[in-house]
């Protein structure tokens, strides 16, 4: 099971390596952020240095990997992918910084995750450019520093606030990944249908917008299983009733709320009859990590006006009863 999985997910990284922009032109919205990067770049290459560390932040599936790759583009380095939880120890980390080279991008997903040790030799490996590598174990281990070539760290984080404000300090700027409107998502979709070499109709590619969560990621995947329910249940097209097939195959309801999105309102709804519950109960309740329920749904069910975050813990909105068609509680809660 575990291989089979591991199988679908190389799949879909391959299938999302194919559709990513290549240059900071092709990256669709995120105007600020994209203007910040823009000038950092041409700051650094007018400068001939490494670009300034980057820290990105916003939910899954919005661009940051995407950014770090056109960093590396732009600043025509290599690209090297890590993240907090796949660095155990520092030296893992040590190992990693002791083989970039000039001009590189290191890019450290989910760095709110990274173990303190490796944390701390990450603060003098960005500032000093400096990295202390330990030989041998117990009384006769030795540091060695190793001085590091001029490179560029780019931070992913799905919550900026999460980090320790030494490490966020350490970085030259903070670009705020923003939800992306259906226009822009539109713009996406079109791209994306013409690199998979299938015209996607106005309509169409207008109605997976709408029901994508804001989000890229979300919008390149929905538009692969409408080519295929296009090819195996319709005409080929991507038209609109392939749309509407897809989205229905896999329950993406109105709002483009997926399965866990429903459940953290259902249970919301039902169980806590509202709310406030604490995050960690909520996602309990729905099977899920904290972290993941924090991360991953809560942020465009705030978005989207059915969920409130309010200092004693989540609250559904009248909006979220009349999304699920329950009756609103009638005690004046809402
Ligand atoms: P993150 O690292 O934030 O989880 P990714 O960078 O992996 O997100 O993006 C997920 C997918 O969405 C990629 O396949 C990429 O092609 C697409 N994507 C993200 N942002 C954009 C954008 N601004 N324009 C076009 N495609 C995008």
């Amino acid at each position: 099971d575990e291989v089979l999985t591991a199988g679908a997910d190389e799949v879909e990284r391959a299938a999302e390596a194919a559709l990513r922009p290549r240059r900071l032109e092709d990256f669709v919205g995120q105007e600020v952020v994209r203007e910040q990067l823009s000038l950092v770049l041409d700051a650094a290459r007018a400068r001939g240095t490494a670009p300034d560390h980057v820290l990105l932040s916003g939910p899954p599936g919005l661009g940051k990997t995407t950014l770090a790759m056109i960093i590396a583009n732009e600043a025509e380095g290599a690209l090297r992918l890590t993240s907090g939880p796949a660095i155990q120890h520092a030296g893992d980390l040590a190992a990693i910084l002791s083989s970039v080279q000039e001009r590189d991008v290191l890019f450290i997903d989910e760095i709110h995750r990274l173990a303190r040790p490796a944390e701390e030799m990450l603060y003098l490996a960005m500032e000093d450019f400096r990295v202390d590598v330990v030989v041998g174990k117990g009384p006769g281990a030795t540091a060695i520093p190793l001085t590091l070539p001029r490179f560029t760290v780019v931070g992913a984080t799905t919550r900026a606030g999460l980090l320790p404000a030494p490490l966020r300090d350490r970085f030259g700027f903070t670009g705020h990944l923003e939800f992306y409107s259906p226009a822009e998502l539109e713009q996406v979709l079109h791209r994306s249908a013409r690199l998979l070499g299938a015209p996607l109709d106005p309509e169409a590619a207008r109605e997976l917008a709408s029901r994508s969560r804001g989000t890229p990621r979300i919008a390149n995947r929905l538009l692969r299983r409408v080519q295929d329910w296009a090819q195996v249940r319709g005409t080929g097209a991507l038209d609109l009733e392939a749309t509407h097939g897809a989205l229905r195959v896999f329950e993406v309801d109105g709002l483009g709320l997926d399965r866990l999105d429903r459940a953290v309102l259902r249970a919301l709804c039902e169980r806590f009859g509202g709310g406030p519950v604490g995050l960690t109960t909520l996602a309990v309740a729905v099977g899920e990590e904290p972290e993941t329920v924090e991360t991953v749904a809560e942020p465009f069910l705030v978005r989207e006006g059915l969920v409130a975050r309010t200092p004693r813990g989540r609250v559904a909105t009248a909006a979220a009863y009349d999304h699920l068609g329950l009756a609103r509680p009638d005690d004046g809660a809402l």
